[in-house]
């Protein structure tokens, strides 16, 4: 359980609301239990696991790939699945599901471009310094723009209003609308219309953790960059311990909205003592408990030379933070027990994590980690399962195969990364068993986390993101898609067996969901090539729609387009709406969300038939993390009517 140090440096007014709070606690600290003994939440522990650009069609190409494993022989997606909740993964199995919008906002400057990642304050600036941009006026509208980044400047018939909303009829009432797979075009439909003003991971986790719509690139920050309360915050301050857990860097745009509050999500790390950013935010402001991913500096795309050190970058920390810690890796200004890439990683992280009590004030634990060679994230898995793409970058494939690239000798044949930065004498199969011996795998820092939270009585919000399936889209690489899907597959089923034997459903609430689409479709044929040919083949060769059973973007499927020959296509998000999964207490909220509209800045926003937004996940998890008075307890009923003051007091005295 966190002391959470409820300081804003951003704003005036939040520095004002939050000295009177640690002045009225001071005034009544002299009965710490009455709060303590009397409420609880909802629901004790709130788990959310994000497939980072996980969409339908990208866990069902991974659902595929479970089933031809566990035997089915199927040649065609109709032997599988094609609507739906599907089968062949874990999260699958949960008993709710529905879809969800990920659409953000779109600012224009005045009578300038509509784009997805303006804030409405003017310029570059410190977070919650600058100035309203002049004449901004919140307009609900729907505008999803005629661009993928926004719209143009002179505003038409798609361009008024600030929120990108989605329209079924230009983009399927379903992900698996048959509009995108070759059946009849209904009239007003658009297979463009989900590339426009599509959504980015910031806005969208901003979004998931808060309920508030913001801009691409906030980091847990609204429109006028002002700090939203996450549910780690809430958490926290109602008395839980708080996890966050990544397959990539671990100040990236889904673990930095939930422990930051930034406006820019490049904005991964400065020198101490400055705070404009996300790691420091993280580490110094929110804290959670546990805080382990990627973005360890030996994590680098470049080929090691000849008898030199392994080359290192500092994108995701700083020198400056990164040789602090690693002098001090057992007590630092951090209040963290850091551990990172290293011999037997695995079991030192889970022995560390035995030792860590999260009921001792400051014992938290941070793992930073990253396979050499890649870009941050751990050690990257095949559809084999066997790993065979360690090491490599993860962003050579689609950006080789496009027609401009320096890397290009074919247009559209890929020219990826084969080169690994091996040690002196070293074979690839020597470093790839070296790189999973030094790093955990996603299931492993899942593992570790639950092992810290555990033994919180008052219970824990958790957050697990598998960031590399969104990297693996960005990239057109099928096979990394697969096996980073099944990498968050297997971290899903570890915390579903965990939620068995830990309270069950009456005291855990598990939400799988993806953050935002990517532009991908499976063929008809897609599982034969897969089950006869194997994904790495289907990847790296076999360089049509038709022969390599899928294809990223729009054109694949347009036998009349001449880029239907070229399989990389898109390489970057959709607008369309997202699978959520999910079971547990709690749950019911959700499920009562169907179809229902919700609020943004102080408008009444229109539902959609059939779909959530990611407003009513934050909801759900926020109504979950509500406190309550425990029940039995007469101290419970005093304690209604400060239920406010309450929280406030046990997040102090903790
Ligand atoms: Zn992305």
């Amino acid at each position: 359980m966190n002391l959470l140090f409820n300081i804003n440096l951003n704003s005036t007014f939040s520095k004002a609301i939050a000295f009177s709070l640690v002045g009225l606690v001071g005034t009544i600290s002299l009965t710490p239990n009455i709060a303590q003994a009397a409420t609880v939440t909802n629901t004790k522990n709130v788990i959310i696991m994000i497939g980072d650009g996980m969409g339908w069609e990208m866990a069902r190409a991974a659902a595929i790939q479970e089933q031809i494993n566990a035997g089915n022989l199927g040649n065609s997606l109709i032997d599988f699945y094609t609507s739906g909740k599907g089968s062949g993964l874990a999260f699958q199995e949960l008993s709710n599901y529905v879809l969800s919008t990920t659409y953000g906002t779109t600012i224009a400057p005045a009578n300038g471009t509509f784009n997805t990642s303006n804030s409405a304050i003017a310029g570059n600036n410190i977070t919650g310094e600058g100035s309203v941009l002049p004449g901004f006026v919140f307009d609900p509208t729907f505008n999803p723009g005629t661009t993928p980044t926004g719209g143009a400047s002179n505003p038409n018939s798609y361009a008024v209003g600030n929120l990108v909303g989605y329209d079924p009829v230009r983009g399927g009432a379903t992900p698996w609308d048959a509009a995108y797979y070759g059946g009849a075009i209904p009239s007003g439909f658009d297979k463009e219309y989900i590339k426009y003003s599509y959504p980015d991971s910031a806005n969208t986790a901003t979004t998931l953790y808060t309920g508030v719509k913001s801009y691409n690139s906030a980091i847990g920050v609204d429109i006028y960059e002002q700090p939203l309360d996450s549910a780690l915050k809430i958490a926290s301050e109602a008395g839980k311990s708080t996890g966050l857990v990544t397959s990539v860097p671990i100040d990236h745009a889904t673990p930095g909205a939930a422990a930051a509050n930034v406006n820019r999500r490049n904005k991964l790390d400065q020198p101490y003592p400055l705070l404009d950013n996300i790691l420091q935010q993280e580490l110094r402001i929110f804290q959670p408990t546990v805080l382990l991913g990627g973005g360890n500096p030996a994590s680098n795309p470049l080929p090691l030379q000849p008898d030199v050190e392994p080359p290192q970058d500092f994108t995701y920390i700083t020198q400056d933070t990164y040789d602090y810690l690693v002098a001090n890796p057992n007590s630092n200004r951090y209040g963290y027990q850091f551990l990172e890439s290293g011999p037997n990683a695995t079991a030192t992280l889970l022995a560390a994590a035995a030792l860590i009590d999260p009921n001792n004030l400051g014992n938290r634990l941070l793992g930073l980690y990253g396979a050499e060679g890649q870009n941050g994230n751990l050690p990257i898995n095949s559809a084999d399962g066997t790993y065979q793409n360690t090491g490599l970058d993860m962003f050579s494939l689609y950006s080789s195969a496009q027609a401009g690239s320096p890397n290009n000798i074919t247009p559209g044949i890929p020219n990826p990364d084969t080169v690994r930065p091996l040690q002196p004498g070293e074979t690839d199969e020597e470093f790839i068993a070296r790189q999973l011996d030094e790093n955990p795998r996603l299931k492993d820092l899942t593992q570790a986390a639950l092992t810290v939270l555990e033994k919180d009585p008052d219970g824990f919000w958790l957050m697990v993101e598998a960031g590399d399936i969104d990297w693996a889209a960005h990239d057109n690489n099928l096979d990394n898609l697969i096996g980073a899907m099944s990498d968050f597959n297997d971290s899903v089923d570890y915390v579903i067996n965990w939620i068995a034997n830990n309270g069950g459903w009456e005291q855990n609430l598990l939400i799988v969901t993806a953050d935002h689409d990517h532009y991908f479709t499976l063929n008809d044929n897609f599982p034969e090539l897969l089950r006869t040919v194997g994904a790495h083949d289907l990847t790296y060769s076999n360089n049509t729609p038709a022969s390599a059973g899928h294809f990223w973007g729009s054109a694949g499927s347009d036998p009349a387009n001449a880029d239907s020959l070229v399989k990389y296509d898109w390489g970057t998000h959709s607008n369309r709406p997202v699978p959520v999964y999910f079971q547990g207490n709690g749950s019911e909220v959700l499920l009562n969300s169907v179809g229902q509209g919700y609020d943004a800045y102080g408008n009444a926003i229109p539902g959609i038939p059939g779909l959530v937004d990611q407003v009513h996940t934050a909801k759900t998890q926020l109504q979950a993390l509500q406190t309550v008075p425990e029940p039995g307890s007469v101290l419970g009923f005093l304690a209604i009517g400060f239920l406010g003051l309450g929280s406030k007091l046990k997040q102090k005295i903790k």
